[in-house]
């Protein structure tokens, strides 16, 4: 494993970071859950990326992370990055939901309690809220600092223009924005229009969360949807649609991890992480890679996307191609 700083800051994540969105809530299973966290510990990942709402049910994540936390990584606590989010609904009400100092703070306290920490390493505001002043969100984030919840702060899915904003609000504050969040793969490369160039302007880091575009880019989906996959699952967050529209891109992109030696889902991970003598491609553009896991062997056979992270101008350009 390899650790990488967010941009000029002194905070360095390693390569692959595991996020608990889905696979940790009160209905998975705690056995496995226990499992991916301690092998993601012990495989050199120190960063563990939570929200509020992560579960099903909203909080039950957290709660599954402090019960590990607790029984099994306690003592290892300044080893570990620990991060949780807040700016999605968690609670009915106004005070739920958004980017109010309210929300933002009171639902920081409740992520402490439930993980059973003192403070977390960075705490994210979620999402822009266009109905609160930036400055509030920010003060707030401020606070979070300066009271001793968080010990930096980020942003995640902010527009390009709100971002710049926010973060020179953050700069004046005293509170550097140290990361910015936003979804990244194969099959969605936004970022590369407008948030990379900003990411380096502002010499803040970048975390790209879904690199497996939710598993689309592993093997999992070659025959059809399987029963226990994300696709077949009610929450709806990955539509099976989405995965036959992306089906033909998908096996092409299959051929040249085929070619490299590679699963699909370790160059899809590679790739992020890419090394190449070719200028478009910036290493230090991602900092960290959020990956999900729901068991261990594919934690492991995504790990190993690290043995072969070189691509050859060739090889960038056919996946080009396919992808843009
Ligand atoms: P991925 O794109 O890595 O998808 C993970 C899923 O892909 C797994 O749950 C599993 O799905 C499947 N998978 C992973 N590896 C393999 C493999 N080797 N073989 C077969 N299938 C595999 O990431 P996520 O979408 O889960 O997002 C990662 C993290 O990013 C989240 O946990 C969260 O921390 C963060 N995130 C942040 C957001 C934000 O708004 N800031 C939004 C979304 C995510 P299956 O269950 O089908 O087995």
């Amino acid at each position: 494993m390899n650790y990488r700083r967010l941009g000029r800051y002194g905070l360095q994540l390693s390569d692959f970071s595991l996020g608990l969105w889905h696979n940790f809530g009160r209905d998975d299973d705690f056995v496995i859950a226990r499992k991916l966290l301690l092998a993601a510990y012990e495989k050199g990942i120190t960063v563990f990326d939570l929200a509020n709402n992560y579960g099903p049910p909203p909080g039950s994540a957290e709660f599954t992370f402090g019960k590990v936390f607790s029984s099994d990584l306690k003592e290892h606590r300044n080893k570990m990055v620990i991060t949780s989010k807040a700016g999605h609904l968690m609670w009915d009400g106004p005070y739920g939901d958004w980017g109010s100092r309210k929300y933002l703070v009171s639902s920081c306290d409740e992520s402490l309690e439930r993980m059973g920490l003192k403070y977390v390493d960075i705490f994210y505001s979620h999402r822009y809220d266009p109905n609160t002043a930036l400055e509030e969100t920010m003060g707030a984030l401020d606070y979070i600092v300066r009271s001793g919840r968080a010990l930096y702060v980020g942003l995640s899915k902010y527009p390009a223009d709100k971002l710049k904003e926010a973060v020179a609000i953050l700069k004046d504050l005293g509170t550097p924005c140290v990361v910015d969040q936003r979804r990244y793969s194969l099959l969605d490369r936004t970022p590369e229009k407008e948030h990379f160039a900003l990411h380096k302007e502002m010499e803040i880091g970048c975390v790209s969360f879904s690199p497996l575009a939710q598993g689309q880019l592993t093997d999992k989906y070659i025959d059809g949807v399987p029963r226990d996959s994300r696709a077949a699952k009610e929450s709806g967050f990955l539509q099976i649609d989405e995965v036959e529209t992306n089906r033909q891109k998908v096996a092409k992109l299959r051929e040249i991890a085929q070619q490299r030696g590679q699963t699909l889902a370790q160059m899809a991970l590679a790739w992020q992480l890419a090394e190449s003598v070719d200028p478009r491609y910036n290493k230090e553009r991602v900092s960290s890679v959020i990956i999900g896991a729901s068991r261990v062997e594919q934690l492991l056979d995504n790990l190993q996307a690290l043995e072969n992270t070189k691509f050859s101008n060739a090889e960038l350009e056919l996946i080009d191609k396919i992808t843009l």
